[in-house]
Parts: structure tokens; C-alpha cells; sequence
């Protein structure tokens, strides 16, 4: 047990350490790199045993790789999983000083887009609390995702240098350095019957590993994430420098840099960049020679590899995990293709994210030949092997399937394809995301390899969500149904016990009440804008695409304030909607729409005459520490894809377990969100999934038909080109053409109608307080099951083989 006498000593030390100053010279962020390195030390006694133990009894261990990783801020969450965030929050209020302040010195690392970032960084957290050997590969981009803000109603982009001042929780390791290898050519050359491949007049980039300690909630263990950074093998161009040409003597060291520098700003799009097939080859190589480096030191057989390790795709983007080993184990350790390949596919295991056609990843065989040619000429081995193997073992005959099944395919090389070829286990993100791999997107794999198919509903981490994110929610249910939630959170069900207890539904009401005031403070703190906590607070916060229909929001905003301006004295509970989430800075619609919902929030929070009935925020800069404090303060949670859009959603997750009502179509996890929580205390409208695929079928959709024969909608959508919002002219034209004019690709028209009386409903039952705060309480009671510890269970027993290990200490 740390004391706070001990800790004050620990402090004052590292503070003469770091900043060479005592506790009363000390500024605030003098005492929070303090503090870092006090954290530090406690984690790395841990961090040292939890290695030891799990090379000694050399555990099955996964290695997830990902391109992504959404990790949040480190310094309340460490503390808190040390068990040590009590004695730390006293001594610093003895000093009078605030722990929220020390923590928003932190800068937030932005390296991910959202939802598929996050779910790696909830993997990486259960697997360390279950005691589970699992660690995290990814890149540590200089710049993370770009900085969102508004200026006048636009998005505008800046780099976000995350790196800028010190990052107290990585550890450089230059020592296990890696070289990845560019470009080049293949010599092949015959040893006796067999052949062997080299690599030659290559370039070489070197992989840095920089290592972030991922803590376990309060079990002694400590896991890795490791980031990999480029950096040159040559310091500068001598010849070039000597020569007086000090542009050629750095051009070589900022084109290797390059690799490091930026997260693609790409959410569930697809762009075929040579930089980015770049990145992911560095991560997969780099990675991938670590995995076989660690498993020979440790003494593991390489011919039984998969025996002892694991390694999952996250998504496509490190597919090329697959050929990668396969070169290791065959360019480097010389065994035979046919053993290379079974140990290859045992250990590799992959998560498809998407069924977005523009999603898939296919790349150039050109660019993927000329910039990794023995990569290049394993999957072509890979897929003839493969299509062999369709026509003789499986019979494949119709050249309809042959064609879907190929790897390589038209001059592209399809990474979904090689993925599933490479991997023993393919899953999807929620049981109907799962259930339309198989029925239809990936039907022809299926039909030969069912056994490869299963579903992994997503998770999310409830230690942040609800212990850290609403402590005041998390006391209550420790009150009502005592601790044991924390560690096994489907006990939250026992919550439903108090349903019908007004005192309890009170204090629900209270403490959402609680959470809204402070989102209203933040609001105006950073907008200016009003908001009347007493009002519904409706939110939808995700990355902006038109698939998540933040469209269909607005525009239903617009119908109700032209409800209130025809009728001021409706009677309406008063409303707030807010959004925030960024956009790819080239999706020109997305970017318009968060134009026009900017556009529509200030002539409507400018208006008296509806007397603040109605009011419209956007928040800039969506991250999970703004995701952190606005989930809490949400009645509504708005989850309204086109149904079969959103592979299965983990926002969806969060709001729930903070007792927000679900406003859902019945697409990916709100449909596993429904059964749990049951269907009066959700509200669902729309299309569903086999609707959306009959239209398809039929190409009979007509949007028209919806815009002339419904006076409401047409009104509405009119007003985006009428001059209604004084803008521009034709600033919304490309919005209001997308409707009407080019098919309304994810049925907004289709969907508008059963949206409004779904929100109508929402303001109806909003007004009996108990019923909402029971629906509220069912909420959140129900939520348990969506952690992502039993996610990773789940992961762990059916694909990975990887089990708990008890940690020991010295
Ligand atoms: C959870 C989360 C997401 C994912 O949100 P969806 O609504 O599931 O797309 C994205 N960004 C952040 C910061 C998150 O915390």
C-alpha cells in the first residue's frame, strides 16, 4: 500500500529529478510529469514480473495488430488501475490543488479514427485486467488525426502534435530495432533440387519500437503496446553533404521519416496510396519479425508457433501479416512451403470491421509488386495455390465464384480475400454484421470454409465508460447491488431489482441532471451557447459519413423548429441536439453537412421567438475525453444508420450503460442492444436489413416519389436550396441533390417518416419522469453484457487459445 507520506517523498524526489525544483517552486506541470514518472516506476516493477511470468511459462500469447489504436488519456486511468488514484487525489488536495487540472495537462493521442481504434485499445485493456498474455502492434504517428475546428460553420483541419512535449508513458527500446526492407528485386537461385529466394539492392528503413505499459485494473499484471517508428539507417547522406547539397543530404531521412508522420484520416474509406500500403507493410513487418524473434528466444519451436502464439488482423490493413511470416519462415528459417503455410493460417486469425464497398481494400498489383516484390510474389504463390485448391479439392466450377474468390483479381490484389485464405478464423463485429458475411457479402467463402466463420460481438471498456466517465452513477449502483459489478459487470442486471423504487429513480434523474449541467457548462464554455439542462439533451457524436445519417438529424431539426415558428406556443419539452465528429477532410458531403448543421444551429439558437425550445450544438474536436464527458449527460443516444451500414457500433454500447434511450435502427449491435435491454426501453424505427437488400435487388427505390408526394418532406428538404438559411447560393446543393436527384443512397426519404414519430414518441414518454428514469435504469442494469471483457472471452476461448495467467510478483 502506497501512504501518503511515502508518496509526498516519491513526488518531492522526482520532482528534483525531472524539473530540478522542490514541491513549492514546482508549477503544475512540473508536478504532473512529477507524477508520470512516480506512476512509472510503480508500473515497471509489475511490467518487468508480468514478462518474466509469461515467458517462464511460456502461455499462448496474441498479438493484435492494428493501425489504430484510440487509447484516451493515460494518468487517471493508471492511477485508478494501480489502485493508488485515493492517495494520490489527497495529497494533492492538501496542496490545494485539483487532480482534474494535473490531468488535463496530458495530451490525448489521436491514433485513430474512431470506432475500430477504440475496440483495439478496449482489447488491450480487458486482456491486461483478465490477466490474459496479449499485447498491441501499431505505428506511433508524429502527428495523430488532425485537430478539428469550426470556423464559420466549415471544419477546418490542423495537425495535432501530440508528441510535442514530452510522452511520459512510452519506453524507447532501441535495441530491438528491426530493419523492414523496400523496392528491390528477387533473385532466385537453385540449391540442388530446391530453390531460394534473395532480396536484392533493397532499401531499408528501421523500425524503433517505443512501448507503452497497458495496466491491468488492479491484478498485478502490465501489458504491452508497442509502437513502431521509422527511422533512417544512415544519419545523412555524407557524399551529398560534402558535395554542398544539404537538400539531397536529408531528402533520404524525410522520406524514410514520412512513414511515421501522419494517421490517414480515413474512416471505413478506402484510398489506394502508396504511403499507406507503406505504413501497414512497416507495421506488419516489423511486427510479424518481432513475434518470431521473441517466440526463438524464448526457446519455441518455430514448426509449432501456433501453439504459442496468436496473431489477429485487425481489419485488412495488416493483412500482409500473412505472406509476411510465411517469408520469415521460409526466406529466413528455410522450412518448406506446406509447413509454413498450416503454421501460418493456425497462427493468423481476422476481424472483418465493414461491408462498405468503398472500404475494401484492393491494391494496385504494379504498386504492390514494385514496392514489396517478394511480398508480391508469396501472394501470387498464395493464390494459385488457392484457386488449385477450389477447382480439386472443392470442386468450384462456376467461374462467377472462381471470380469472387480470387485474391488477385483485375490487376488488384483484394486484402479481405487474402485475410480469409491466411487466417483459421474470420468474424464479424455483431451478430448481424456476422450473419451477412456469411448469408451474403462473403456467401462463396462460406460455402467452402464454414467452419472459419463466427461472430464477435463488439465491447466496451465499462472500467471508463461508467467507473471513471459517471462516478456518481457507479456509487449509486455500488450502493444498490455492492462492488462486485466492477470486476463482473452482467451483475449490474441486479440493478433491475429497483425499478420500481422512486427514491432510487430519483437519484438517476439527480445524477443525470448532475452530468447535463456540466455538458451545459462545457457548451457554453466553449460555445457560448445556452442549454437548458431540464430539456432532453439528444446526441450524436461519431465521425461524420453519410452512412450514420447526421443528415437525417438535422434535417429533422429543421422540420420541428419550422413546427415552432408556425406555432411558438407548442407545447414541446424543450430540446437540445448535439453532435460533434470530424470529417475526412476530402468527403466534400460530409464537410457540407457539418456546414449545415452548423448553419441551422445559428439561425435556430439566435431566434427568441421559439423561446429556447429548441437549441443545436456542435462541438468541436470529438475525442474520447470529450466522448468521456458528454455520454454521461445524454437522455438520447442517436444510432441511426441505414440498416446493414454500421457493422455492429460501440457508442451505441456507451450511452447505454449511462442510461441513455436508444434511438436505433435495427442495424448492427442496436439490434443485440434490443434483446438485452427489451423492446420498451428502446426506440427503434426504419428500414431493416432485408428491406434495404430488396430495394437493392430490385432497383425500385424512388426518392422522387417520396419528395413530391409528402408536402412535409418536400418543405424540408426545400429549404436546404430555397435561401431559407441565408447561405450562399447553392451552398446545399450537392446535400439536397444527394436526396433527390442521385438515389438517396441510404434512404433518408425512406427512413424520414418513421424518424419523426420516433422522436415524437421520445417527447412523449420523456414527460412521465418515472417511466423515463425506469427505462433509464433498465439502461443501464442491461448494459453489463456489452464489456469488453467478455468480448475478449470470448476472443480468447474460441479463436485464440489464450488463457488467464495467474501473475506472480518476486
Ligand atoms: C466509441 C467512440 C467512437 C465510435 O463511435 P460509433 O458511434 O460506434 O461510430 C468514435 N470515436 C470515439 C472518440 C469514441 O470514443
Amino acid at each position: 500500500m502506497l501512504t501518503k507520506e511515502t508518496l509526498k517523498k516519491e513526488i518531492e524526489e522526482a520532482l528534483y529529478s525531472t524539473a530540478g525544483k522542490s514541491f513549492a517552486e514546482s508549477d503544475l506541470t512540473d508536478k504532473y510529469y512529477a507524477l508520470g514518472n512516480v506512476v512509472r516506476k510503480h508500473t515497471g516493477k509489475i511490467w518487468s514480473e508480468t514478462g518474466k511470468n509469461q515467458r517462464a511459462s511460456k502461455a499462448k500469447t496474441v498479438y493484435y495488430f492494428s493501425m489504430e489504436y484510440l487509447t484516451g488519456k493515460f494518468m487517471e486511468k493508471n492511477l485508478e488501475y494501480l489502485g493508488i488514484y485515493e492517495v494520490v487525489k489527497d495529497f494533492f488536495e492538501d496542496h490545494d490543488i485539483c487532480l482534474g487540472d494535473l490531468f488535463d495537462i496530458e495530451a490525448e493521442p489521436g491514433l485513430g479514427n474512431g470506432g475500430l481504434g477504440r475496440l483495439a485499445v478496449a482489447f488491450l485493456d480487458s486482456l491486461s485486467s483478465m490477466s490474459m498474455p496479449g499485447h498491441g502492434y501499431g505505428l506511433r504517428y508524429e502527428k495523430g488525426l488532425f485537430k478539428q475546428s469550426i470556423e464559420n460553420g466549415y471544419q477546418k483541419e490542423e495537425p495535432q502534435n501530440w508528441l510535442k512535449e514530452q510522452n511520459i508513458w512510452e519506453f524507447k527500446r532501441p535495441s530491438e530495432a528491426v530493419e523492414v526492407r523496400y523496392g528491390g528485386g528477387i533473385q532466385v537461385i537453385p540449391i540442388g533440387k530446391k530453390f531460394t529466394f534473395r532480396h536484392v539492392d533493397y532499401s531499408i528503413v528501421k523500425a524503433v519500437p517505443y512501448d507503452t505499459p497497458f495496466i491491468g485494473y488492479k491484478n498485478h499484471n502490465v501489458n504491452t503496446l508497442r509502437l513502431w517508428s521509422a527511422e533512417s539507417t544512415e544519419d545523412l547522406n555524407l557524399k551529398e553533404f560534402s558535395k554542398g547539397n544539404l537538400c539531397g543530404a536529408f531528402n533520404k531521412i524525410d522520406e524514410v521519416k514520412s512513414i511515421c508522420q501522419v494517421l490517414y484520416p480515413d474512416d471505413s474509406y478506402y484510398d489506394g496510396k502508396r504511403l499507406r500500403l507503406k505504413q501497414e507493410y512497416f507495421l506488419v513487418s516489423a511486427g510479424v519479425q518481432d513475434v518470431v524473434r521473441k517466440s526463438v528466444n524464448n526457446g519455441i519451436p518455430l514448426e509449432e508457433l501456433h501453439k504459442y502464439t496468436a496473431i489477429h488482423i485487425n481489419d485488412t490493413h495488416p493483412a500482409m501479416a500473412v505472406p509476411e511470416l510465411m517469408r520469415i519462415l521460409m526466406d529466413e528459417y528455410y522450412m518448406e512451403w506446406e509447413q509454413a503455410w498450416k503454421i501460418t493460417v493456425k497462427t493468423c486469425a481476422f476481424t472483418n470491421h465493414t461491408l462498405l464497398e468503398e472500404a475494401m481494400e484492393k491494391w494496385d498489383i504494379s504498386l504492390y509488386r514494385d514496392l514489396l516484390p517478394r511480398i508480391w510474389q508469396i501472394t501470387e504463390e498464395i493464390n494459385n495455390r488457392f484457386l488449385a485448391e477450389l477447382r480439386n479439392v472443392h470442386r468450384i466450377t462456376s467461374a462467377e465464384a472462381m471470380d469472387k474468390l480470387s485474391i488477385i483479381h483485375q490487376n488488384t490484389v483484394r486484402m479481405v480475400n487474402l485475410s480469409i485464405v491466411g487466417s483459421h478464423s474470420i468474424n464479424g463485429v455483431a451478430k448481424l454484421h456476422s450473419d451477412l458475411l456469411k448469408e451474403r457479402e462473403l456467401r462463396h467463402f462460406y460455402n467452402i470454409y464454414p467452419q472459419k466463420f463466427n461472430n464477435k460481438t463488439n465491447g466496451i471498456i465499462h472500467r471508463h465508460w461508467l467507473l471513471s466517465a459517471n462516478k456518481n452513477l457507479a456509487d449509486l449502483t455500488e450502493d444498490l447491488i455492492g462492488p462486485g459489478f466492477k470486476t463482473n459487470p452482467i451483475q449490474m442486471r441486479e440493478l433491475l431489482k429497483h425499478s420500481n423504487d422512486k427514491q432510487v429513480l430519483d437519484r438517476i434523474m439527480e445524477i443525470k441532471h448532475e452530468n447535463k449541467k456540466n455538458l451545459s457548462k462545457y457548451i457554453y464554455d466553449t460555445t457560448g451557447i445556452k442549454t437548458n439542462p431540464h430539456g432532453i439533451f439528444d446526441i450524436q457524436a461519431k465521425r461524420i459519413h453519410e452512412y450514420k445519417r447526421q443528415l437525417m438529424n438535422i434535417l429533422h431539426v429543421m422540420y420541428l423548429y419550422d413546427k415552432l415558428k408556425t406555432n411558438p406556443n407548442m407545447d414541446m419539452v424543450p430540446r437540445t441536439f448535439i453532435f460533434a465528429g470530424k470529417a475526412a477532410p476530402g468527403y466534400y458531403i460530409a464537410k457540407e453537412i457539418i456546414k449545415l448543421i452548423n448553419t441551422v444551429a445559428r439561425v435556430v439558437n439566435s431566434d427568441l421567438t421559439i423561446k429556447d425550445k429548441l437549441k443545436i450544438v456542435f462541438l468541436e474536436d470529438y475525442s474520447v475525453s470529450l466522448a468521456t464527458k458528454m455520454i454521461p449527460a445524454a437522455d438520447v443516444s442517436e444510432q441511426i444508420s441505414t440498416a446493414t451500414k454500421e457493422a455492429s457500433g460501440t457508442s451505441n454500447m456507451k450511452y447505454m450503460m449511462n442510461g441513455a434511450i436508444t434511438l436505433a435502427t435495427l442495424d448492427g449491435a442496436n439490434i443485440e442492444i434490443m434483446k438485452e435491454v427489451g423492446e420498451n426501453n428502446i426506440v427503434v424505427f426504419g428500414l431493416k436489413d432485408y428491406e434495404v437488400y430488396d430495394f437493392y435487388q430490385r432497383g425500385n427505390y424512388d426518392p422522387q416519389s417520396l419528395y413530391f408526394g409528402n408536402p412535409v418532406i418536400k418543405e424540408t428538404i426545400d429549404k436546404l436550396v430555397n435561401g431559407y438559411f441565408r447561405v450562399p447560393y447553392g451552398e446545399f446543393q450537392p446535400i439536397y441533390d444527394s436526396l433527390v436527384k442521385y438515389g438517396d443512397r441510404y434512404f433518408i426519404l425512406k427512413d424520414f417518416e418513421s424518424y419523426m414519430q420516433a422522436q415524437r414518441k421520445i417527447g412523449n414518454m420523456y414527460r412521465n419522469k418515472y417511466q423515463w428514469a425506469e427505462m433509464s435504469l433498465s439502461n443501464t442494469a442491461c448494459s453489463g453484457a456489452f464489456s469488453s471483457d467478455y468480448t475478449i472471452g470470448r476472443y480468447a476461448n474460441e479463436i485464440w487459445g489464450v488463457k488467464t495467467l495467474t501473475p506472480r510478483k518476486d
